[in-house]
């Protein structure tokens, strides 16, 4: 199965991810983990990325188109992959497109979880993550037992540097005027299956996983 997950910054795509992975055996693509492991590596990759990350901007399109082709002919894509974070912008999409074509393959469903603004801003800000075992919290809506501490192997939790309400707010604004016109792409292939992203972790994974079979 060939997946992409669509939504704004702060929907739950990667922890959907996580558990889809499980599910189906497939392999997660997130060009925002690959681009993060980029600048904490110091990579070229990584130094150009930044600049566009801490101000909440989109990499340019020839970066992360070129990261997700040579990803795609990987083997381990071979019976399926999930995109997470990619394509966001219409020009990624036709990208995409074009690089299925020449492997004669194409996506099967575009997951698109929708979250209002109000509660992507909350969950955003509120997001920590363990810098030793990558455990995610969060200061309102599940917080560690000792503030800024790991309840799981009591490493440093610290918020991504994108996640302070400058940077989220305009990672919205970006969401909404380069990546929803995505779902017009995708609606009139489609393909698009929309899912209510609020309420418990393992309910919306539920809605996602019937629309899928
Ligand atoms: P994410 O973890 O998916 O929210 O991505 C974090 C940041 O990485 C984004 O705000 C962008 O700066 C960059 N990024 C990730 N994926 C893409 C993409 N497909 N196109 C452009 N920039 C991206």
């Amino acid at each position: 199965m060939n997946l992409i997950l669509l939504g704004p910054p702060g929907a739950g795509k990667g922890t959907q991810a996580k558990m889809l992975v499980e599910t189906y055996q497939i392999p997660q693509i997130s060009t925002g983990d690959i681009l993060r492991a980029a600048v904490k590596d110091g990579t070229t990759l990584g130094k150009e990325a930044r600049s566009y990350m801490d101000k909440g901007q989109l990499v340019p399109d020839s970066v992360v188109i070129g990261i997700v082709e040579e990803r795609l002919q990987q083997p381990d894509c071979k019976t399926g992959y999930m995109l997470d974070g990619f394509p966001r912008t219409v020009p990624q999409a036709e990208a995409l497109d074009g690089m299925l074509q020449n492997l004669g393959s194409e996506i099967d469903h575009v997951v698109s979880i929708e979250v209002d603004n109000e509660e992507l801003v909350k969950r955003l800000t509120g997001r920590r993550t363990c810098r030793e075992c990558g455990a995610g919290f969060h200061v309102m809506f599940d917080p560690p037992k000792q503030e800024g501490v790991c309840d799981k192997c009591g490493g440093e939790l610290y918020q991504r540097d994108d996640d302070n309400v400058e940077t989220v707010t305009s990672r919205l604004q970006v969401y909404e005027s380069q990546t929803m016109p995505l779902i017009d792409y995708y609606k009139t292939q489609g393909k698009v299956r929309p899912i209510e992203g609020v309420g418990e972790i393992k309910e919306v994974f539920n809605r996602v996983t019937q629309v899928l079979s």
